[in-house]
């Protein structure tokens, strides 16, 4: 399947003259769309909900475009519990789904009402030390351990990973919440990420509907909701095939049916924490082309670099690029690929590329390219390695307009923490100067 961009070469070149290049844009009515998607996907279940996982993407303007549709939100830091009640998205919307978490986190999580979703047994007890009662709903973290496998091959490898708890340690904690009080409880497990196909969460569906009957059978306990986190994934790649969230939906469903319906637990909501299917192919990065550079291999430097997206750098992962054009020159987006490049950042790091030898049609500097997926884990996992700093975002509304949703940082921005130093603060004094 071709992957052509959410906006055409006339859009971006206008866009570009309103906003400097890099920055990442989003599609609002894509965005919608997915959301208006999953909540019909999954409406056959009237306790269905969304909690979105805001480590994904924190903007604020995107996330309340999420809860319009009965997102929640999926925090496990307490800047995103913060982020999240400044949206006034409390209470029972906000799932805190964190691990190796911080007394202070807790706190916050308590204070907001939200449901705790325990990675470890021994949370239980550290969770009321920190806040002196436990919550009024929460969950508890699965980890089969060993290989996570379906029809098509292995998928992970929970065994490996440092998350959840195991089936004992589940069943005691369910007990000790319950004894203790705690009036809702759920169970949760998150066994794959990026998962093509629309298997993935009907098995996982399945195994943690087959588990919560053995629980409630075992413990008494009565077992309200299951939470299949995060994990459907998109088609970063031209030749993957997008996950039918309708298909998923129904899986699920058909596994409700054959497990949780017979065993007389056909009031269980089912909670979701997607990310990257939530915003990730509504996000691209937008990027100008600054140099051609000729050695052993050729060389196409933009002004993005992996500061706005490390994904490539940090797990060779592959976003798909389309060259658009420039002001005044062709409409490069259906071009044929007659090049083959090496597309990178400035860096003075070798793996700051976001691409390694690509097919593209011939780039001229100057042409705008368009680095498709970076909705999800594209802004938010920026950092400011070599001083660089993390650019903008922009909101492409449904009406055609744009909104800057986020501002470029800037060296004061940078300089902000040094202000406990005398160079710090002549850094941020000049700074202030020259804005003067
Ligand atoms: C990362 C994460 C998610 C979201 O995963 P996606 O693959 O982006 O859907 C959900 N829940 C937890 C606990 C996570 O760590």
């Amino acid at each position: 399947m071709p992957k052509t961009p959410f906006v055409t070469k006339d859009q971006i070149v206008e866009i570009a003259e309103q906003f400097p290049t890099p920055f990442h844009l989003y599609d609002e009515a894509g965005l919608r769309r997915c959301a208006r998607d999953v909540r019909e996907a999954f409406a056959w279940n009237p306790g269905f909900t969304e909690y979105f996982a805001v480590k994904a993407n924190p903007n604020p303007r995107l996330i309340s475009i999420l809860a319009e549709y009965g997102c929640g939100c999926d925090c496990s830091s307490d800047t995103e519990l913060m982020l999240s009640d400044a949206l006034g998205i409390r209470g029972e919307h906000i799932m805190f789904s964190s691990n190796d978490t911080p007394a202070e986190d807790f706190r916050l999580a308590h204070q907001l009402g939200a449901i705790v979703n325990f990675d470890d047994i021994s949370h239980i007890d550290f969770y009321e030390r920190a806040t002196g009662s436990l919550p009024e709903t929460a969950c508890c973290r699965f980890n089969p351990g060993g290989l996570f496998q379906l029809a098509n091959g292995i998928m992970d490898n929970p065994g490996d990973s440092k998350y959840g708890m195991t089936e004992q340690q589940l069943a005691q904690a369910l007990t000790e919440l319950s004894a203790r009080g705690v009036e809702r409880l759920g169970i949760h497990a998150f066994l794959a990420s990026n998962t093509h196909g629309n298997e993935y969460y009907p098995a996982l569906a399945r195994i943690l509907f087959e588990l919560a009957v053995r629980l409630e059978r075992t413990t008494g306990v009565r077992i309200g909701f299951v939470n299949l986190s995060g994990g459907v994934g998109i088609p970063y790649r031209p030749d993957e095939t997008p996950c039918d969230i309708r298909a998923i939906g129904e899986g699920v469903r058909r596994a409700y049916e054959d497990v949780l319906v017979p065993a007389g637990m056909g009031d269980v909501a089912i909670y979701t924490e997607m990310g990257r299917f939530m915003t990730g192919p509504y996000g691209c990065l937008v990027t100008r082309a600054i140099h051609e550079k000729h050695i052993y291999k050729d060389y196409i430097g933009v002004d993005a670099n992996a500061c706005d997206l490390i994904r490539p750098a940090m797990y060779g992962a592959y976003h798909h690029i389309t060259v658009m054009g420039q002001a005044g020159g062709p409409d490069k987006s259906a071009a044929e690929a007659t090049c083959v490049y090496d597309v990178v950042g400035n860096l003075c790091e070798n793996n700051d590329k976001f691409a390694v030898d690509r097919a593209l049609p011939a780039v001229d500097t100057g042409d705008l390219l368009v680095i498709h997926d970076t909705g999800a884990h594209g802004h938010a996992m920026g950092y400011n390695y070599n001083g660089r700093l993390r650019h903008a975002e922009v909101l492409l509304r449904t009406d055609g307009t744009c909104e800057l949703i986020r501002r470029a940082e800037t060296p004061a921005d940078y300089f902000a923490t040094l202000d406990v130093t005398d160079t710090g603060r002549t850094l941020l004094a000049r700074l202030q100067d020259k804005e003067n």
